[in-house]
Formats: structure tokens, C-alpha cells, sequence
């Protein structure tokens, strides 16, 4: 059966189940054990939010998740690290590509937005953000930021198309933008380089003038709380604002700019007089965009 990626038809959101074989009969959850629903080529579908994970943070719209992998079957506990790879990936592959996930709690835990009992639908989520940090146990864990999506429906259930088949657009294909955050802070760091992004180098021309995005360093907002200072942010193209926010690129200490994947300098980041940067939130952005690898 092909993945379903936004809502089930007839499963309004706050639909509850007794357990998590109702739960995937249903089609809302199909995997009858794993958190994560999804593949590293289709990306992740759905995800179960159950209590008692040391390391999940449930903020109610907002929700910090972590990855799968690693745990004591038994007791739930950290005990490895956890890589980028599998639901891992699928789940950060729904980042990227701006794919909606069906968010399910389950009972247990000390979350107050948790169900007394069973399992609950409790919409849609676009992945905000992901990145790796060390966990409460000491292991690494792969983290993901959730954001819920309006309450308005955005996707009237049916499957995603195959790739390569001529047709209409299906009207299920309700994907996310990445949002780009403009502050008076990022508006100033951008006149400062005359719109000239600090790693290429490159000025993007349009018809309304130069564009170019202001990239804070450490993000802004839980769990992260990056200040949103002028030494927090930097200049840079669309793409090499892809490229730090999703793990493509890190720059060291001395403001060299090294690709994440390969570890080879790219080059020196482009500085400009009356704009300082905060290594503090350099070595942060480093630690949280480099993925552990066996
Ligand atoms: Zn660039």
C-alpha cells in the first residue's frame, strides 16, 4: 500500500485508539512498533509521540522529538548513539522536503498534552529543524523540531503520486515552505554585505532587487533560544543557508568554512568591518550539524 503522506480520510484530528493495532489498521500509524513511519527515499509519513522518553520535549504545538535507534528494548533507555540513516533519515528527509507528518501521542510520560489512556491523532506537523546533540544519557541522539500546522486542513487524505507520472498535481500534495525568519536584526546583517553571501560570495539578482538571507547561526526559538544578535547571524545565499541549517556545511573557530560531509576547507568566510561573529555560536551550529557516522 502506497505511503499517505497528510490527513486520513475520516480520521479527524483528535481520533482516538485503544491500542497501536487499531492505530495502523486505521492507517494513521501503519508500523506496529517503531515511533517513526516512513523511508529514506519517501520520507516520513507519521510518527508516535509516546511519554517517557528521557529526551522528547512536548511544548504542545511544539514538539522536540528524538530519533530512533540506540535504546534498551527493555527499559527505553539510551544506551547508543544514533545516526543519521533508516527512520532517521526519513524523518529528516520530511525537513527538507517540506513533507507533513501525522503527529500521534501516546499515554504515559510527565507531558501534560499526552492522552490519560491509548493512543490520540493530533494533526499535522511540519519538521522544522533537525540536528544531533548529546543526549541526557551521554550517547548521541538525532533531534527534530515539530511545528504544527494550521488547523485548517491542508491535505484531503490519498496517496503521494509516483514519481514520473504525467498527470494533474494531486490535491493531497500538501508540502511546507522552510521558513525563512526576517528580523530588523537579519535586515541589517544583510545591508552590511550588501546582500553578498559570506561563503560564495555570490550576489542573487531579481527584479526586486538583490536577495540574499539572514542565516542565524545558533537558531532562534526552543530548544535551542539562539540570540537573534547581529554576531548570531550571517549573510548568505539560498543555498549555502541550506547548507547550515541542514547539515551541509560548519565553519571553525578561525571562520573557515568546511563541508560537513567531507570534512575538506570550502574556503574562508567572507567578514566584513562592524560585523563580528560569536565563536560560542559557531562551535554550537558545529556540534549540532555534524551527524555521528560508524
Ligand atoms: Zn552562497
Amino acid at each position: 500500500m502506497p505511503r499517505t503522506f497528510g490527513e486520513i480520510a475520516g480520521v479527524p484530528v483528535g481520533s482516538t485508539f485503544p491500542d497501536r493495532t487499531a492505530l495502523s489498521r486505521a492507517g494513521v500509524h501503519r508500523p506496529p512498533q517503531h515511533g517513526i513511519s516512513g523511508s529514506q527515499a519517501e520520507g516520513a509519513d507519521s510518527i508516535v509521540v509516546s511519554g517517557g522518553y528521557e529526551d522528547d520535549e512536548d511544548y504542545g504545538d511544539v514538539i522536540v522529538y528524538t530519533g530512533a535507534g540506540g535504546r534498551d528494548p527493555v527499559t527505553g533507555r539510551q544506551i547508543a548513539n544514533q545516526e543519521l540513516t533508516n527512520q532517521n533519515l526519513a524523518l529528516a528527509l520530511s525537513a527538507t522536503d517540506g513533507l507533513p507528518v501525522r503527529v500521534v501521542r501516546g499515554r504515559g510520560g510527565d507531558s501534560a498534552h499526552a492522552p490519560t489512556t491509548g493512543y490520540r491523532y493530533d494533526g499535522l506537523f511540519r519538521v522544522d529543524d533537525f540536528w544531533e546533540e548529546t543526549g541526557r544519557s551521554g550517547f548521541k541522539v538525532v533531534r527534530y523540531r515539530l511545528v504544527k500546522l494550521s488547523a485548517e486542513p491542508v491535505a484531503l487524505g490519498g496517496p503521494m503520486p509516483p514519481l514520473g507520472v504525467p498527470g494533474p498535481a494531486p490535491r493531497a500534495a500538501a508540502q511546507t515552505q522552510r521558513i525563512i525568519r526576517n528580523t530588523a536584526v537579519t535586515q541589517r546583517v544583510k545591508v552590511l554585505h550588501e546582500h553578498r553571501c559570506q561563503v560564495c560570495d555570490a550576489v542573487v539578482q531579481t527584479a526586486t532587487g538583490p536577495y540574499a538571507e539572514g542565516a542565524h547561526i545558533r537558531p532562534l526559538g526552543r530548544p535551542h533560544d539562539g540570540p537573534d544578535i547581529e554576531s548570531n547571524v550571517l549573510c548568505l545565499c539560498p543555498t549555502d543557508h541550506v547548507r547550515l541549517d541542514y547539515g551541509g556545511i560548519v565553519l571553525t573557530d578561525d571562520l573557515q568554512v568546511i563541508d560537513a560531509l567531507t570534512g575538506a576547507v570550502v574556503g574562508p568566510l567572507r567578514t566584513v568591518a562592524g560585523h563580528a561573529i560569536d565563536r560560542d555560536q559557531i562551535r554550537y551550529q558545529r556540534q549540532m550539524r555534524t551527524f555521528e557516522a560508524e
